[in-house]
């Protein structure tokens, strides 16, 4: 055994509706001695997002459920500080799937090299990462926006959101966020470049406020909360509008069937493409993200934001976060501060 001692995540019961503190706790482990071919990661970022809480259901979800009593996993970088493994030298900064934990002991598969001469290694579990990916490919291979098109974004200042933002604004859109802050509103302004926002929790006729805020109708609206925004954005689809279904935060923690859209007839008349997609989908195609992320990023036209919470004790606060709003941009964890 060595001396070091690790805490980790475990998931200690399943959330009822909206997760709390009291379904997570904080197990320390002292880790073994390195074996064979293995390399010690202490991470110092974690991940926590969205899709996490439907792994924390019993049932299916497009990724297998965390087991109770079991110590969580999900996206984190670190760095190899002890190696048995000429493959990973000390030193080496890596991207992983093993987060919710201080330390992990890796054989080296599943290991990404991290550049950070691309971005700081935390940006690889955000814009440079999972979530920028996601914002690339619903964008531009399902949403296909043209020139000129308005694009209508829900989550729009989140990790997803904040990026497909700026992925339609290079791409020549009219760009209306919707937002649950004014604080977020105006950062998609100031920084992100759109041309209007809604912030949906002042409003409360939100088929009127997005009408008002999109007058030439909507050619794309990116999909990452559902409900009441998917309503109101087919309300003001227009013929041939594309629906890249990313996500539907709104509806992840319902505890029984919930109401659909009303207006769901809209799709035929109006001719609409809805389509889901989950960012491995384009898993092939990495490249082409990284080549336009690093010129758009050194032709200064890629911004963003972290909520950067210091502790692992801190981490089921930071994943209950993202259901009350509480991040502006990437939501993340720093571990061994
Ligand atoms: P974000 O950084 O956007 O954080 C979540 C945000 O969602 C919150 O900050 C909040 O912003 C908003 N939100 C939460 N609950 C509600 C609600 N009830 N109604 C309206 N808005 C709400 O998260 P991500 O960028 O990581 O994820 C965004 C979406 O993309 C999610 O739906 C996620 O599941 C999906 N996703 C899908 C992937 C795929 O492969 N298909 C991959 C990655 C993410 P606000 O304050 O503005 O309301």
């Amino acid at each position: 055994m060595s001396s070091i001692i690790s805490r980790t995540v475990v998931l200690k019961s399943r959330p009822d509706g909206v997760p709390t503190a009291d379904n997570f706790a904080i197990r320390e482990t002292t880790l073994p001695d390195l074996e064979g071919n293995q390399v010690l990661i202490k991470n110092r970022f974690m991940s926590v997002d969205p899709y996490m809480r439907g792994r924390m259901r019993a049932g299916k979800s497009y990724a297998a459920p965390f087991a109770t009593g079991e110590v969580m996993n999900g996206g984190a970088v670190g760095e190899i500080v002890k190696s048995c493994n000429p493959n990973w030298p000390v030193g080496d900064v890596v991207l992983h799937m093993n987060g919710w934990r201080e330390y992990h002991i890796s054989s080296g598969i599943g290991l990404t090299r991290v550049d950070e001469s691309i971005a700081p290694m935390q940006a690889f579990l955000g814009v440079a990462g999972m979530p920028g990916q996601t914002a690339y490919f619903g964008l531009l291979r399902v949403g296909e926006p043209k020139s000129h098109e308005t694009v209508l974004v829900s989550a729009a200042a989140g990790a997803v959101g904040g990026m497909v933002c700026q992925i339609a604004k290079i791409k020549g859109c009219r760009v209306v966020g919707s937002v649950g802050s004014d604080a977020k509103a105006q950062w998609l302004l100031d920084e992100a470049g759109v041309d209007d926002v809604v912030n949906y929790r002042q409003e409360s006729d939100l088929t009127a406020a997005v009408a008002a805020k999109c007058p030439k109708g909507v050619d794309v609206y990116f999909e990452n909360v559902g409900g009441a925004h998917l309503d109101a954005a087919l309300a003001n689809m227009n013929l041939f509008g594309r629906i890249p279904c990313c996500g539907m935060i709104s509806q992840y923690n319902n505890q029984g069937p919930a109401a659909g859209p009303s207006n769901m007839t809209l799709i035929v008349g109006k001719r609409l493409k809805l389509q889901g997609f989950i960012v491995s989908d384009f898993a092939e195609e990495t490249d082409d993200f990284y080549r336009d992320f690093q010129q758009w990023r050194e032709a200064g036209l890629i911004k963003w934001q972290e909520s950067v919470l210091p502790g692992i004790e801190r981490a089921p606060e930071a994943f209950v976060g993202l259901f009350t709003g509480s991040n502006q941009g990437k939501m993340l964890v720093e571990l061994n501060v």
